[in-house]
């Protein structure tokens, strides 16, 4: 069982003292007996402790810095919502073919914003542009941002704003089970409560330092019971020996384990494992020994935006995932919704 995350070492910027979250987290800290330094930037954190890059990589993942969002400018997030909302950034999870890879390379510790009210200002001007059409936030597009809110509470902030907001909408996924917290926070059905699944030989292999399958269940129960919607998202889908097999035991579980009236307003979003050829590089040198499959060339090359293309599956092999993973949902779900398979 993955225990709650505990940094092992907190870098704060001094701007972020003048917050209160900044205060609050800093006295916190400290009562852990948890080491704390001042950093100018939580853009640049050059003392690291570790030797090596191995090293650095890990201890970099055990690393929280605490700082001030200034860019308050959101990017698009298709196609699960209209925006990213950014509380955090960075994953205490090792997970070897995250997409936190390459777009965090130099910088895999973990950065969490106070300046919260701001950012929810900032979601409100989003709100107001494009009233009185619903306006959908995604908050896990640069963490796992369950897994980090124990300690800060910022998401369970979140899910009350937009408990009270009139167009506003919250989602995000996590493959971490502790959210005990956020059970009696106000959601008025306005947030979307994701889990992110996959088989067992997935998790075992290619996820480390995550909640098991059982544990995200067991999460997922208590979600529903605390009246979130709630979804689930299997990515990334991945073609191994015996995936059929492995899916097909995945979703019978979920369906033997969810109460009936769960799995009423459930949705589904599926995602296909891709590379691009600058995650491979950072991926193989992360995590040397890894089984995961990167061999462009048993895959489909797919062009990208800023020119970096990625490799998915073949398109007969993407038919085989579709008509695999869509028949379990037929047979286990029937009422729920595939939001979208890509
Ligand atoms: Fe990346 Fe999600 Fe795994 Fe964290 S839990 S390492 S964000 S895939």
């Amino acid at each position: 069982m993955v225990k709650p995350f505990v940094p092992q070492l907190v870098y704060f910027e001094p701007g972020a003292l003048e917050y209160p979250l900044g205060k609050t987290l800093v006295n916190k800290f400290k009562e852990m007996g948890i080491e704390t330094r001042q950093t100018t930037s939580h853009n640049q954190i050059r003392n690291l402790p570790g030797e090596n890059h191995f090293q650095k990589y890990r201890i970099a993942k055990s690393t929280l810095v605490v700082g001030v969002r200034k860019t308050l400018k959101f990017d698009t997030s298709k196609p699960s919502a209209e925006y990213a909302i950014p509380f955090a950034t960075g994953c205490m999870g090792h997970c070897h073919y995250c997409y936190l890879q390459t777009t965090m390379g130099s910088k895999p510790y973990i950065r969490t914003y106070v300046n919260v009210d701001e950012i929810l200002e900032s979601a409100e001007n989003y709100m107001q542009e494009r009233a009185p059409e619903e306006t959908r936030f995604e908050a896990s597009c640069t963490s796992d941002i369950v897994g980090v809110d124990h300690l800060t509470h910022t998401l369970k902030k979140a899910i009350e704003y937009f408990g009270q907001s009139e167009h506003g909408k919250l989602r995000f996924v996590t493959k971490f089970a502790h959210v005990d917290h956020l059970l009696d926070a106000k959601h008025n059905g306005k947030t979307r409560f994701r889990f992110s699944i996959n088989d067992d030989y997935i998790i075992k292999y290619f996820e480390p330092g995550t909640s098991r399958l059982n544990e995200r269940i067991e999460a997922a129960i208590k979600v529903a019971n605390a009246g979130y919607p709630l979804g689930f998202i299997v990515a990334p889908i991945y073609l191994h020996e015996g995936w059929k097999e492995g899916y097909g035991e995945m979703f019978q579980k979920l369906e033997a384990e969810l109460p009936s009236f769960a799995k009423k307003n459930l949705t589904f979003e599926l995602i296909q494992h891709r590379f691009t050829m600058p995650a491979k590089r950072v991926i193989q040198k992360n995590y040397p020994m890894t089984k995961l499959e990167l061999d462009e060339a048993k895959r489909k090359y797919k062009w990208g935006k800023y020119g970096i293309g990625k490799y998915v599956y073949k398109d007969e092999e993407q038919a085989d995932i579709k008509d695999t993973l869509g028949g379990y949902l037929k047979k286990y779900f029937p009422e729920a919704k595939m939001e979208y398979f890509t």
